[in-house]
């Protein structure tokens, strides 16, 4: 391993967004990348960058969230965001990519950098360095991930991730939910969707005939009876649900006096409380066939949803209880975790927190200290919440949405103007940020 260079390992999104951080502050730095010799079950492609998926990043509108995201990230001279707006094709309001020529115009750029080393070799055991930086992504190697199993501690990384829905509180009909706690114990933390048996038979009817994702031939996921899909449960007998994650005991629906046939829970997902999840509604149910169904749930007919729910391979770490708030495993600080491996989701998601790492290892060689960016912003917001998500041991990833950025003060307003100001605030506290650490381009 080249002496002196920040070790980085995994050459996707945000192993290459990493290195690009370090090469433009003048360090150096030696990227591993187990491609073309070894390939993950989805990665097909030579070139380092390689979109797994879709060629999409998602809305560019400066007033979404992956908008924001975006503008936050080109503030900060990603080489993701300014290689996919040179490789854009048409694509609406969405930026979307000519998945070839974004990657080859990733990996050209590093390597014409003057201090950029790349190998082409699986790493198998973390590598020792003063830093190093972990970036190998869902599909990380069995044997790095069996290290890293040892490092950490088997009950710290996950394999699949098993993701029920999450909604936007402010699009709850309140009218027609009621909070409560089963037998009123503790304080009533739960938002109860009451069904009439009539409603739960509709409701189990849909969820069996809905379409479904069919599994990828890697993703032969074995369920844990834990954490079942709803629709398999449903699939089970007709009163599974009711006596499983719908089961009405212990609550009684104050419009009614009476006990509901079945229940749809929610519970917070942050302590802002303006995102809800539906308890135990992990599926495989394809997003139009969520939004559709769990749309007839009262209460949410007119849900939004700030993430669907999924069942997939994902190695990722419990970062909560492992990282600080820059990215550092807490029981070796030389090591820093970068992209979708800390609990974020998607291409942008994952690079966002790439640049992030690339900065905060940068300001360890400077002597320097970087403070986490707000979480009134994009970044800073998605960091907190790998960093200090109040899930405990359910933590789940996350795909950047106005839910998890810091809520302000106003009153009820239009959700467009909510989300205008919630922007724009953003990206005041960005600058203010960047300022304060010199981060100018
Ligand atoms: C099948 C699948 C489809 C997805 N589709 C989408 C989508 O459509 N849209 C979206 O936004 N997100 C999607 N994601 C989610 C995710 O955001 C992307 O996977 C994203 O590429 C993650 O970025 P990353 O840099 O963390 O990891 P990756 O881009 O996967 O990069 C990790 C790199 O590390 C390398 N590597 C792994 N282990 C080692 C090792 N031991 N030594 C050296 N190199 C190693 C890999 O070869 C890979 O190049 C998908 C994920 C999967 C698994």
């Amino acid at each position: 391993m080249k002496s002196g260079a920040v070790i980085i390992v995994g050459g996707g999104l945000a192993g290459c967004e990493a290195a690009w951080q370090l090469l433009r502050r003048g360090h150096a730095v030696h990227l591993y990348e187990m491609k073309p010799r070894r390939f993950s079950p989805a990665h097909k492609m030579e070139t380092l960058a390689e979109l797994v998926c879709s060629n999409s990043l998602k809305s560019n509108d400066p007033e979404s969230a992956p908008g924001l995201l975006k503008t936050e990230m080109r503030e900060l001279c990603s080489l993701i965001l300014s290689a996919a707006d040179q490789t854009a094709v048409a694509a609406g309001s969405a930026l979307a990519v000519d998945r070839n020529a974004f990657a080859r115009g990733v990996e050209d750029f590093l390597l014409a950098q003057k201090n950029f080393t790349l190998s082409r070799e699986e790493i198998t055991e973390i590598p020792v360095g003063e830093p190093v930086i972990l970036a190998t992504g869902p599909l990380t190697s069995d044997a790095l991930a069996q290290s890293l199993g040892v490092l950490l501690g088997g009950d710290y990384l996950y394999f699949y991730d098993a993701v029920a829905p999450i909604v936007e509180a402010d699009s709850i009909d309140m009218t027609k939910v009621f909070w409560a706690s089963r037998y009123d114990r503790g304080t009533p933390d739960y938002l109860n969707c009451p069904l009439s048996e009539a409603q739960y038979r509709n409701f189990r009817k849909e969820l069996l005939a809905g379409e479904k994702v069919a599994a990828r031939s890697f993703e032969d996921v074995r369920h844990f009876e834990g954490c079942l899909p709803v629709e398999v449960l449903a699939a089970r007998g007709e009163d599974t649900l009711a006596f499983g994650p719908m089961k009405p005991v212990g609550l009684v629906d104050p419009h009614t006096g009476l006990r509901p046939f079945a229940v749809v829970q929610l519970r917070r997902e942050n302590s802002a409380g303006t995102l809800f999840n539906l308890v135990g509604f992990q599926t495989k149910l394809t997003w139009p066939e969520q939004t559709r169904i769990f749309r007839t749930i009262p209460g949410l007919e007119n849900v939004r949803f700030a993430r669907m729910g999924s069942i997939h391979r994902n190695t990722y770490i419990h970062s909560p209880s492992l990282l600080t708030d820059a990215l550092r495993l807490k029981k070796n600080p030389a090591i820093f975790f970068a992209g979708q491996i800390t609990g974020v989701e998607g291409y942008l998601e994952s690079a966002a927190m790439g640049l992030l790492a690339g900065l905060f290892a940068s300001f360890v060689l400077e002597g320097a200290t970087l403070s986490p960016p707000p979480s009134s912003t994009a970044l800073g917001a998605l960091l907190h919440y790998i960093t200090a998500a109040e899930s405990g041991k359910d933590f789940q990833p996350m795909n950047i949405n106005f839910g998890i950025l810091a809520p302000f003060a106003r009153g009820k307003m239009r959700k467009k103007e909510k989300h205008a100001l919630l922007a724009r605030r953003a990206l005041e506290d960005l600058d203010d940020w960047i300022t304060t650490h010199h981060l100018q381009q």
